[in-house]
């Protein structure tokens, strides 16, 4: 039997169809292998898998040989050494910093992060003690500096972000997180990247933390998970605290993302050119005052050197006029979905002033550049024209502003 790990370094292309040794080597298709328990074999077998001594599947909150398959496939295009997948992109984040700190740690994080992530940061860690500080510019790595603290465990970055997009050269906060003296861990969240448009362990980064129900489930499972560069390191993780908190990811929805996967290169490259193309349309609009897409901008070119491929389906902008345009203007698209997804194949479209971010306080929310009359597109598949055409038919001609803002 050959692996696929033996032939010549093959492409990520081919590594999301072949790669992850054991799958495509030992099946021509991956298995479902949908059960709680594997037989243990002698009670000192058991001891020794329960006590991690022993690399075994014997109950998949622990592990499952699918959700393993998915974690090897994810390790080879990721460029990581070892992968946890979990049941949410949040179970994920929050299985790694349960991880990373303790009672009396610190965080350091960019303010640009998922509202989600922002709550994790702002509500939960502190009630467990961990207290997390925001910079106001993530782009200047002196205000991270002057954030730590002798206690300051991590540092968290979303590359992109989200809604606004903005692309980060985390190289030099690597290199102040790595520098003399210091232990500093960089994590990043690159769900609205994947690794086919960037990968955080090339820049840097110490810590993937990220969902993978995006344009990886291609909308029809949420899933999340963690990238290390030690195995031994995420095999303590898996056992403390993963293994008592129950994040695992179903055996089920690995199997789904499993076949997903191996279309992601390809479902990227048309969810860039959508939004690459709204963003130049929209930015031309007499009723937008600003589009946030990395193409658009001063930092247009260092961000093509960052993500040379590409920046991803989503992008936001700000409508003129008051924020009841932002109902008036998605209530009456008809392609455009109203809902709280990205990365399907259908174009998606929500309001992150009071949905996504909406669990923000409204200054964290200005301060993470949201405005009550932002609106986030997650351009998917279909022609751009008939997109556009939306657009201009049914959202646009019932944006209301007043006459000193009409073109
Ligand atoms: N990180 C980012 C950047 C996200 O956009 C999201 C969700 O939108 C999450 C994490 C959380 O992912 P999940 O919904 O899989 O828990």
């Amino acid at each position: 039997m050959v692996k696929s790990s033996d032939l010549w370094p093959l492409s990520a292309k081919t590594n999301e169809i072949h790669g992850g040794g054991l799958v495509t080597d030992k099946f021509v298709r991956p298995r479902l292998v949908r059960v709680v328990a594997e037989p243990l074999g002698t009670y000192e077998n058991g001891a020794k898998i329960f006590s991690g001594e022993k690399k075994a599947h014997a109950y998949s909150r622990i592990s499952n040989e699918t959700v393993e398959n998915l974690e090897k496939r994810m390790c080879i295009l990721e460029g990581s050494n070892a992968a946890l997948a979990a049941a949410s992109g949040m179970a994920a984040i929050d299985v790694l910093y349960r991880f990373l700190t303790k009672c009396g740690d610190h965080i350091i994080s960019s303010p640009k992060v998922y509202g989600g992530v922002d709550n994790l940061f702002r509500v939960i860690k502190p009630r467990d003690g961990v207290e997390v500080s925001f910079v106001k510019d993530p782009h200047d790595v002196n205000e991270w500096e002057r954030l730590i603290r002798p206690n300051t465990k991590a540092f968290h970055i979303e590359n992109p972000s989200n809604p606004l997009i903005d692309v980060f050269d985390i190289r030099p906060l690597a290199q102040l997180a790595h520098s003399a003296g210091r232990d500093i861990q960089v994590v990043v969240d690159h769900t609205l990247a994947t690794h086919v448009l960037y990968q955080p362990f090339l820049w840097g980064a110490d810590w993937i933390g990220q969902s993978i129900t995006k344009y990886i489930g291609d909308g029809e499972e949420v899933a999340g998970i963690i990238h290390g560069k030690d195995q031994k390191i995420i095999d303590q993780m898996r056992m403390m605290p993963f293994r008592n908190t129950g994040a695992c990811l179903s055996p089920d929805n690995a199997h789904i993302l499993l076949y997903h996967i191996e279309s992601i290169s390809s479902r990227m490259k048309e969810h860039c050119r959508n939004a690459e193309l709204m963003a130049e349309f929209l930015s031309k609009s007499p009723l937008v005052d600003k589009v946030y897409y990395p193409t658009l901008g001063p930092l247009a070119p260092l961000n093509r050197q960052i993500m040379r491929k590409g920046f991803g389906g989503m992008l936001s902008f700000d409508l003129k006029g008051d924020e009841s345009n932002v109902g008036r203007f998605m209530d009456h698209l008809k392609l455009f979905d109203h809902a709280a997804n990205i990365g399907e194949a259908r174009s998606l479209v929500i309001g992150p002033w009071l949905e996504t971010h909406g669990c923000m306080e409204p200054n964290d929310r200005l301060a993470a550049g949201i405005h009550p009359t932002t609106v986030r597109l997650a351009l998917g598949r279909e022609e751009f024209a008939d997109l556009r055409e939306d657009l201009l038919r049914n959202g646009f001609s019932k944006v209301k502003v007043k006459k000193s803002q009409r073109p």
